[in-house]
């Protein structure tokens, strides 16, 4: 059995970090001032540390900092440099990646096997971005008039930007890359569950080249730090992923300080299955799409739409597999499924299976491990589309199936949702995959597959899953503004062009 509080200790002594977790600013490890926040390991549901939340004055002192910094990255380095940079932190990131594989799995309770992907993926999003550091460039527009007319692409000066605790330095990765790669300067605010990987990830970027002060790192609480930040005059743009409860009063923050503002959202995703699919890799696909990452995932499959002629066997194929899968100590390496993140989590997936069961429906279910904080992978059969627990985002390992008999009735279904995140289709009919891709309301959509993504495609929803869009060009683009400049050419003769004919 590991020893956790030494495997904790030496990881963060191995990353010269304090073992109480801190903010990170303008280069070093910062002790807030305001209340104690404890920190749980999910697997064991007991506290393994406690730190201060930042409170508004370290706020105040990572806008400053970002801002500071900021200015001599945009300035005072080449668009090249800041990519070779970027370049030397994904290296570092590979170089470090068993370190925070082990700190995320070990904090966040996910399992090692997916925390090795995330940190891999984080490395390919610095890489990924830094090639595109030096290609954030403007145009030119033939205007109708006498004008040269050109535009720059500007960034928008220090980010904001508020992650979840399901992936935190995924999540982390995900929008620094882009907002520096543009000519940022961040300030970032993990979720106060999991602050600890954002804040590694920060300073070793700073030993692979990063500036100082260039991204800070605040831990602490969304009333105290996120809304006392999305406040602050040094902040030009917020970005948020999340809930859509705090989505609603982050975008209503950054509307009355006339911010812009991006938000990644939840789901409820509808993943649909058609009798003539491929049933073997289709069951796999289901599996995978809401038991993976214990279904704390936005994209989640967590509507299993089925046609009604294969659903009862469809069910319990689902259902034979999921019997199956490894759950246990997120630093085994076997381990498939981990416990929920937190407390607060597990008692929210108790409440909606309770409204389940009360609504009718019926619970397929294998035991879990006796201890920690494990939800066992479920299938709730026989709720009408409406109940709760089959329209509203549950954020664990729990699907409900929902029965169609065809075609439309299948659009209809996935479409009878406030979300707009993701879905997917499996069927061996070509024309019908494309018609239900093309009518399903969602940003990402898969056809024979699930969950896929990556760093180069643009990623969002609509409706409640929230607007903005992150990775890609896309993602990218919302990390800097154009600005227009118009010559007057008028006056200026074909040889003032250097051009005479
Ligand atoms: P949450 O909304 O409770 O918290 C998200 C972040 O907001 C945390 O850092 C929290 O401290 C902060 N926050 C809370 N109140 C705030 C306030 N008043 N002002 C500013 N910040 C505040 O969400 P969560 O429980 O941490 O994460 C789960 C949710 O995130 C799910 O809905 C999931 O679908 C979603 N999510 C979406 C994506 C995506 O890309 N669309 C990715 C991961 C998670």
């Amino acid at each position: 059995m590991t020893d956790r509080a030494a495997l904790f200790s030496d990881l963060m002594n191995d990353l010269r970090l304090p073992t109480a977790p801190v903010s990170w600013i303008d280069g070093a490890p910062r002790t807030g001032a305001g209340e104690d926040i404890e920190l749980v390991d999910p697997f064991i549901d007991a506290p393994f540390t406690q730190y201060r939340d930042a409170g508004a004055d370290l706020t105040a002192e990572a806008v400053e900092a970002a801002k500071a910094a900021q200015i001599g990255w945009w300035h005072g380095r080449s668009h090249h440099d800041r990519g070779q940079i970027m370049q030397a932190i994904s290296g570092t990131i590979l170089n470090h990646s068993e370190h925070l594989s082990t700190l995320e799995a070990l904090t966040a309770g996910k399992p090692i096997r997916d925390t090795r992907a995330e940190v891999a993926k984080v490395a390919e999003m610095f890489a990924y971005y830094a090639g595109w550091a030096d290609k954030v460039h403007g145009e030119t527009i033939p205007a109708p008039s006498g004008h040269l007319v050109y535009t720059l692409r500007e960034p928008h000066g220090v980010v904001f930007q508020i992650t979840p605790w399901n992936a935190p330095i995924f999540t982390a990765g995900w929008q620094i890359a882009p907002a520096i790669a543009a000519g940022n300067g961040v300030v970032i605010k993990p979720s106060e569950l999991t602050p600890i990987t954002t804040a590694a990830l920060v300073a070793l970027a700073e030993d692979a080249g990063l500036p100082k002060g260039l991204v800070n790192v605040l831990a602490g609480l969304g009333p105290t730090v996120g809304e006392t930040a999305i406040e602050h005059s040094g902040v030009a743009k917020v970005v948020f992923v999340g809930s859509p409860a705090t989505g609603r009063r982050v975008a209503a923050s950054a509307g009355a300080a006339l911010k812009g503002v991006v938000l990644e959202l939840g789901g409820k995703s509808a993943n649909i299955v058609f009798e003539d699919a491929d049933s073997s890799a289709a069951v796999k696909g289901a599996q995978a799409a809401i038991f993976a990452g214990a279904g704390q995932s936005c994209v989640a499959g967590s509507r299993l739409l089925v046609q009604r002629s294969i659903a009862d066997a469809f069910r319990d194929r689902v259902a034979e597999g999921m019997a199956k899968l490894r759950l246990g100590d997120p630093l085994d390496d076997a381990t498939e499924i981990g416990p929920v993140g937190n407390r607060a989590q597990a008692a929210r997936i108790a409440a909606a299976l309770a409204s389940a069961e009360g609504d009718g429906a019926t619970r397929f279910a294998p035991s879990v491990p006796g201890k920690g904080l494990f939800v066992p992978p479920t299938i709730l059969d026989g709720l009408p589309p409406t109940a709760p627990a089959a329209e509203d985002e549950i954020f664990g390992p729990v699907v409900t199936l929902l029965r169609f008999d065809d075609e439309a009735e299948a659009i209809e279904i996935a479409n009878r949702s406030e979300y707009g995140l993701a879905g997917a289709v499996w069927t061996s009919n070509v024309g019908c995959a494309h018609r239900v891709a093309a009518s399903v309301r969602a940003g990402t959509f898969w056809i024979n597959s699930y969950k896929t993504i990556h760093v180069s495609v643009p990623f969002g929803g609509s409706g409640a899953s929230g607007f903005g869009r992150s990775s890609g060009t896309d993602g990218l683009a919302e990390y800097s503004r154009p600005k227009a400049v118009w010559l007057d050419a008028s006056d200026l003769s074909q040889t003032a062009f250097g051009y005479d004919g």
